[in-house]
């Protein structure tokens, strides 16, 4: 896995960088730095709550890296770390960081009600949503509405999606959008190179039409016939124990005529966990209130 958290309750998830920085994160100290003999190991736990196994690190001490060895990674420690996490094998076992894959549509877990984590999550949101929807504008490469953003808050409220198990403040961004259906797809500007055109472009004929407000952006339609084009977030799926996260987004398309929405096909976007670190934790961030008030209206009521 490429996050994780300090103690059970630590309300952060870390990503793994370097030494470095780990050694700065725990102060050199027991119980995640520990030595064996000569050697030192450093320890962590799980991210997922629903885990919390200590989890120990892999390529992180800089000085025994072999070259071209796997960036640093951590895994799961299949033995109680004294001071710092019980070895919980029922929790192992359901782990989504633990298997070669995990999908949200078969697992779709969710936390209680009552359980702090929901309330940290949902302040996060709100104190972050300007970043939030920094970060689905620079990977989809769309330009929602201030009214889509409100409308995709509304139904993560609605849906109580702030207690699905797997959601961290890195997946965030992406999996808020889980199970919303965004209808204004025509109706959006959308810049050439989104990935949501290149997949379109491999199944229907496309028709883009400039976009007077926004540079280098365009709205699309079907060429032969007016659709609407729609689409939702279906599944998110984590990879070789942790390694790789990816949403998958399911397009539709309906025509004037009304009727059910034809499925188009769906595929699959990596999210750089990296990339969504630097946004949330960047110090010289210019705060766009716009968004940070769309939250607090709607998180507010
Ligand atoms: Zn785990």
């Amino acid at each position: 896995m490429r996050i994780f958290k300090l103690s059970k309750d630590d309300p952060n998830t870390h990503t793994i960088t370097n030494e470095s920085d780990f050694l700065k994160l725990t102060g050199k100290k027991f119980p995640w730095v520990r030595s064996d003999g000569n050697k030192s190991i450093y320890f962590a736990v799980c991210p997922f709550r629903g885990c919390s196994n200590p989890v120990k690190f892999v390529n992180l001490i800089e000085a025994n890296r072999l070259k071209n060895s796997r960036a640093p990674y951590a895994a799961h420690h299949p033995y109680s770390v004294p001071g710092l996490a019980e070895y919980n094998e029922a929790g192992y076992k359901r782990c989504p960081y633990a298997s070669n894959s995990y999908s949200f549509k078969n697992d779709n877990c969710r936390r209680k009600y009552e359980d702090p984590e929901n309330k940290l999550l949902i302040k996060f949101l709100k104190e972050n949503f300007d970043r939030i929807a920094y970060l689905v504008k620079s990977t989809f490469k769309i330009y929602f509405s201030a009214e889509d953003y409100k409308d995709m808050l509304r139904n993560f409220v609605t849906m109580h999606n702030e207690t699905i198990e797997v959601l961290n403040k890195f997946n965030l961004p992406w999996l808020f959008l889980l199970s919303y259906t965004c209808q204004h797809l025509s109706r959006t500007p959308i810049k050439a190179d989104s990935p949501f055109i290149t997949f379109l472009e491999k199944t229907i004929k496309l028709k883009k039409v400039d976009c007077k407000k926004v540079k280098g952006a365009c709205f699309i339609s079907r060429q032969d016939e007016f659709s609407s084009l729609s689409f939702v977030i279906s599944d998110f799926k984590i990879k070789n124990f942790g390694e790789n996260e990816s949403i998958e987004i399911s397009l539709h398309e309906s025509n004037s005529n009304g009727g059910y929405p034809r499925y188009l096909g769906s595929f699959e976007l990596y999210i750089d966990i990296n990339f969504s670190k630097n946004i949330l934790n960047k110090k010289d961030w210019e705060t766009n209130q716009k968004y940070l008030n769309i939250a607090q209206e709607v998180l507010n009521n």
